[in-house]
């Protein structure tokens, strides 16, 4: 029977030792960190995210700069807020939440955030500085992912990991954050896609498998081998509770996987916490460095 991966612990144990950073921080340079987070619209889902964020920032004593914007904003206007927080020293890190209006090219806003400020480590020149292997920002989720192998005992370090997923946003990052030739990395690292054939053959070789379909169900326990470790970050909605509460799945099939695995992500509970909690550290990082402080 695995050991269950307890995400929202781990989360809350980085949580805590931001809010203690941030304090020495606080005491050491008289100033505190600061998030801008900009949404456009009133897509519901994106109202939960921020909300979420901005709440953590409090509790982390991190200050977080509202920018709530109609639906109807214009790219323009939107590029001249991104100029005005990008020179804004009280701002360290910008965050827009995606999705943006079909009408704004979300490309465009992305690469006008100084990459000094990319808390969300989306700019191109963020994806390069992690291609090289060189220090920059990295994308929340993925950098969750590292710190939960890492913090439940299960270094990728000389491991086979399967990664499910090729998007720009997990897939991708992650599968680049594990082969980096550096300590709580160095993994051999195989991606697979609606391309791969064979999926099965690939997801039994795994020692550590993670899966970014988007699919309920993609992986289920046939298609792994005894004693692997699962990272399911998959969020699908696969119902509704009589009161009208959504009831979540990852993509793997958790009741069968659990009985073979060595160790697993619960949906909820898993990575979800994690992507909040490294974008607070993000941000902190991102303080450090715009004061010329060491990152530890
Ligand atoms: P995405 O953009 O939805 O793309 C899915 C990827 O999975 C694609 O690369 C696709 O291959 C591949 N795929 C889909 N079905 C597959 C199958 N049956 N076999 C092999 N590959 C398959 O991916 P995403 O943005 O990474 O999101 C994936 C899931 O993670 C979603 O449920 C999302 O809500 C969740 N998510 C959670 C968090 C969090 O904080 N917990 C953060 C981000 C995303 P192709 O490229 O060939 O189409």
């Amino acid at each position: 029977m695995a050991e269950i991966i307890n995400g929202k612990e781990i989360a809350k144990e980085i949580r805590e030792e931001v809010r203690r950073a941030v304090l020495d921080l606080k005491d050491r340079t008289g100033n505190i960190p600061g998030l801008a987070v900009v949404l456009v619209g009133e897509d519901p889902a994106s109202e939960v995210y921020v909300r979420m964020k901005e709440k953590a920032c409090q509790k982390a004593g991190i200050t977080s700069f509202q920018h709530r914007l109609p639906f109807e904003t214009g790219q323009d206007e939107l590029l001249n807020l991104i100029e005005r927080l990008n020179r804004d020293p009280r701002v360290n890190g910008i965050l827009v939440q995606l999705p943006l209006p079909d009408r704004i090219d979300e490309g465009k806003i992305i690469n006008a955030i100084d990459p000094e400020k990319d808390v969300d480590g989306f700019h191109p020149v963020n994806v390069g500085r992690l291609m090289l292997g060189e220090e920059g920002f990295l994308p929340c989720t993925p950098l969750g992912i590292m710190e939960l192998l890492q913090r439940s005992g299960n270094s990728p370090e000389g491991k086979h990991v399967v990664v499910v997923g090729r998007s720009n946003i997990v897939g991708k990052p992650i599968a680049m954050m594990l082969l980096q030739k550096q300590t709580g990395a160095n993994a051999t690292v195989t991606v697979c896609h609606t391309g791969t054939r064979n999926l099965a053959e690939i997801t039994r070789q795994a020692d550590i498998l993670i899966v970014s379909a988007g699919k309920a169900g993609t992986i289920t326990a046939d298609m792994v081998k005894e004693g692997v470790v699962v990272i399911d970050v998959g969020v699908n909605q696969v119902g509704e509770t009589p009161e009208g509460k959504r009831i979540l799945a990852g993509d793997v099939d958790f009741e069968g996987i659990k009985e073979k695995a060595r160790a697993i992500t619960p949906v909820p509970g898993g990575v979800g916490p994690m992507t909040i909690a490294m974008l607070l550290k993000n941000t902190l990082h991102a303080f450090k460095l715009q004061n010329h402080l060491p990152n530890k």
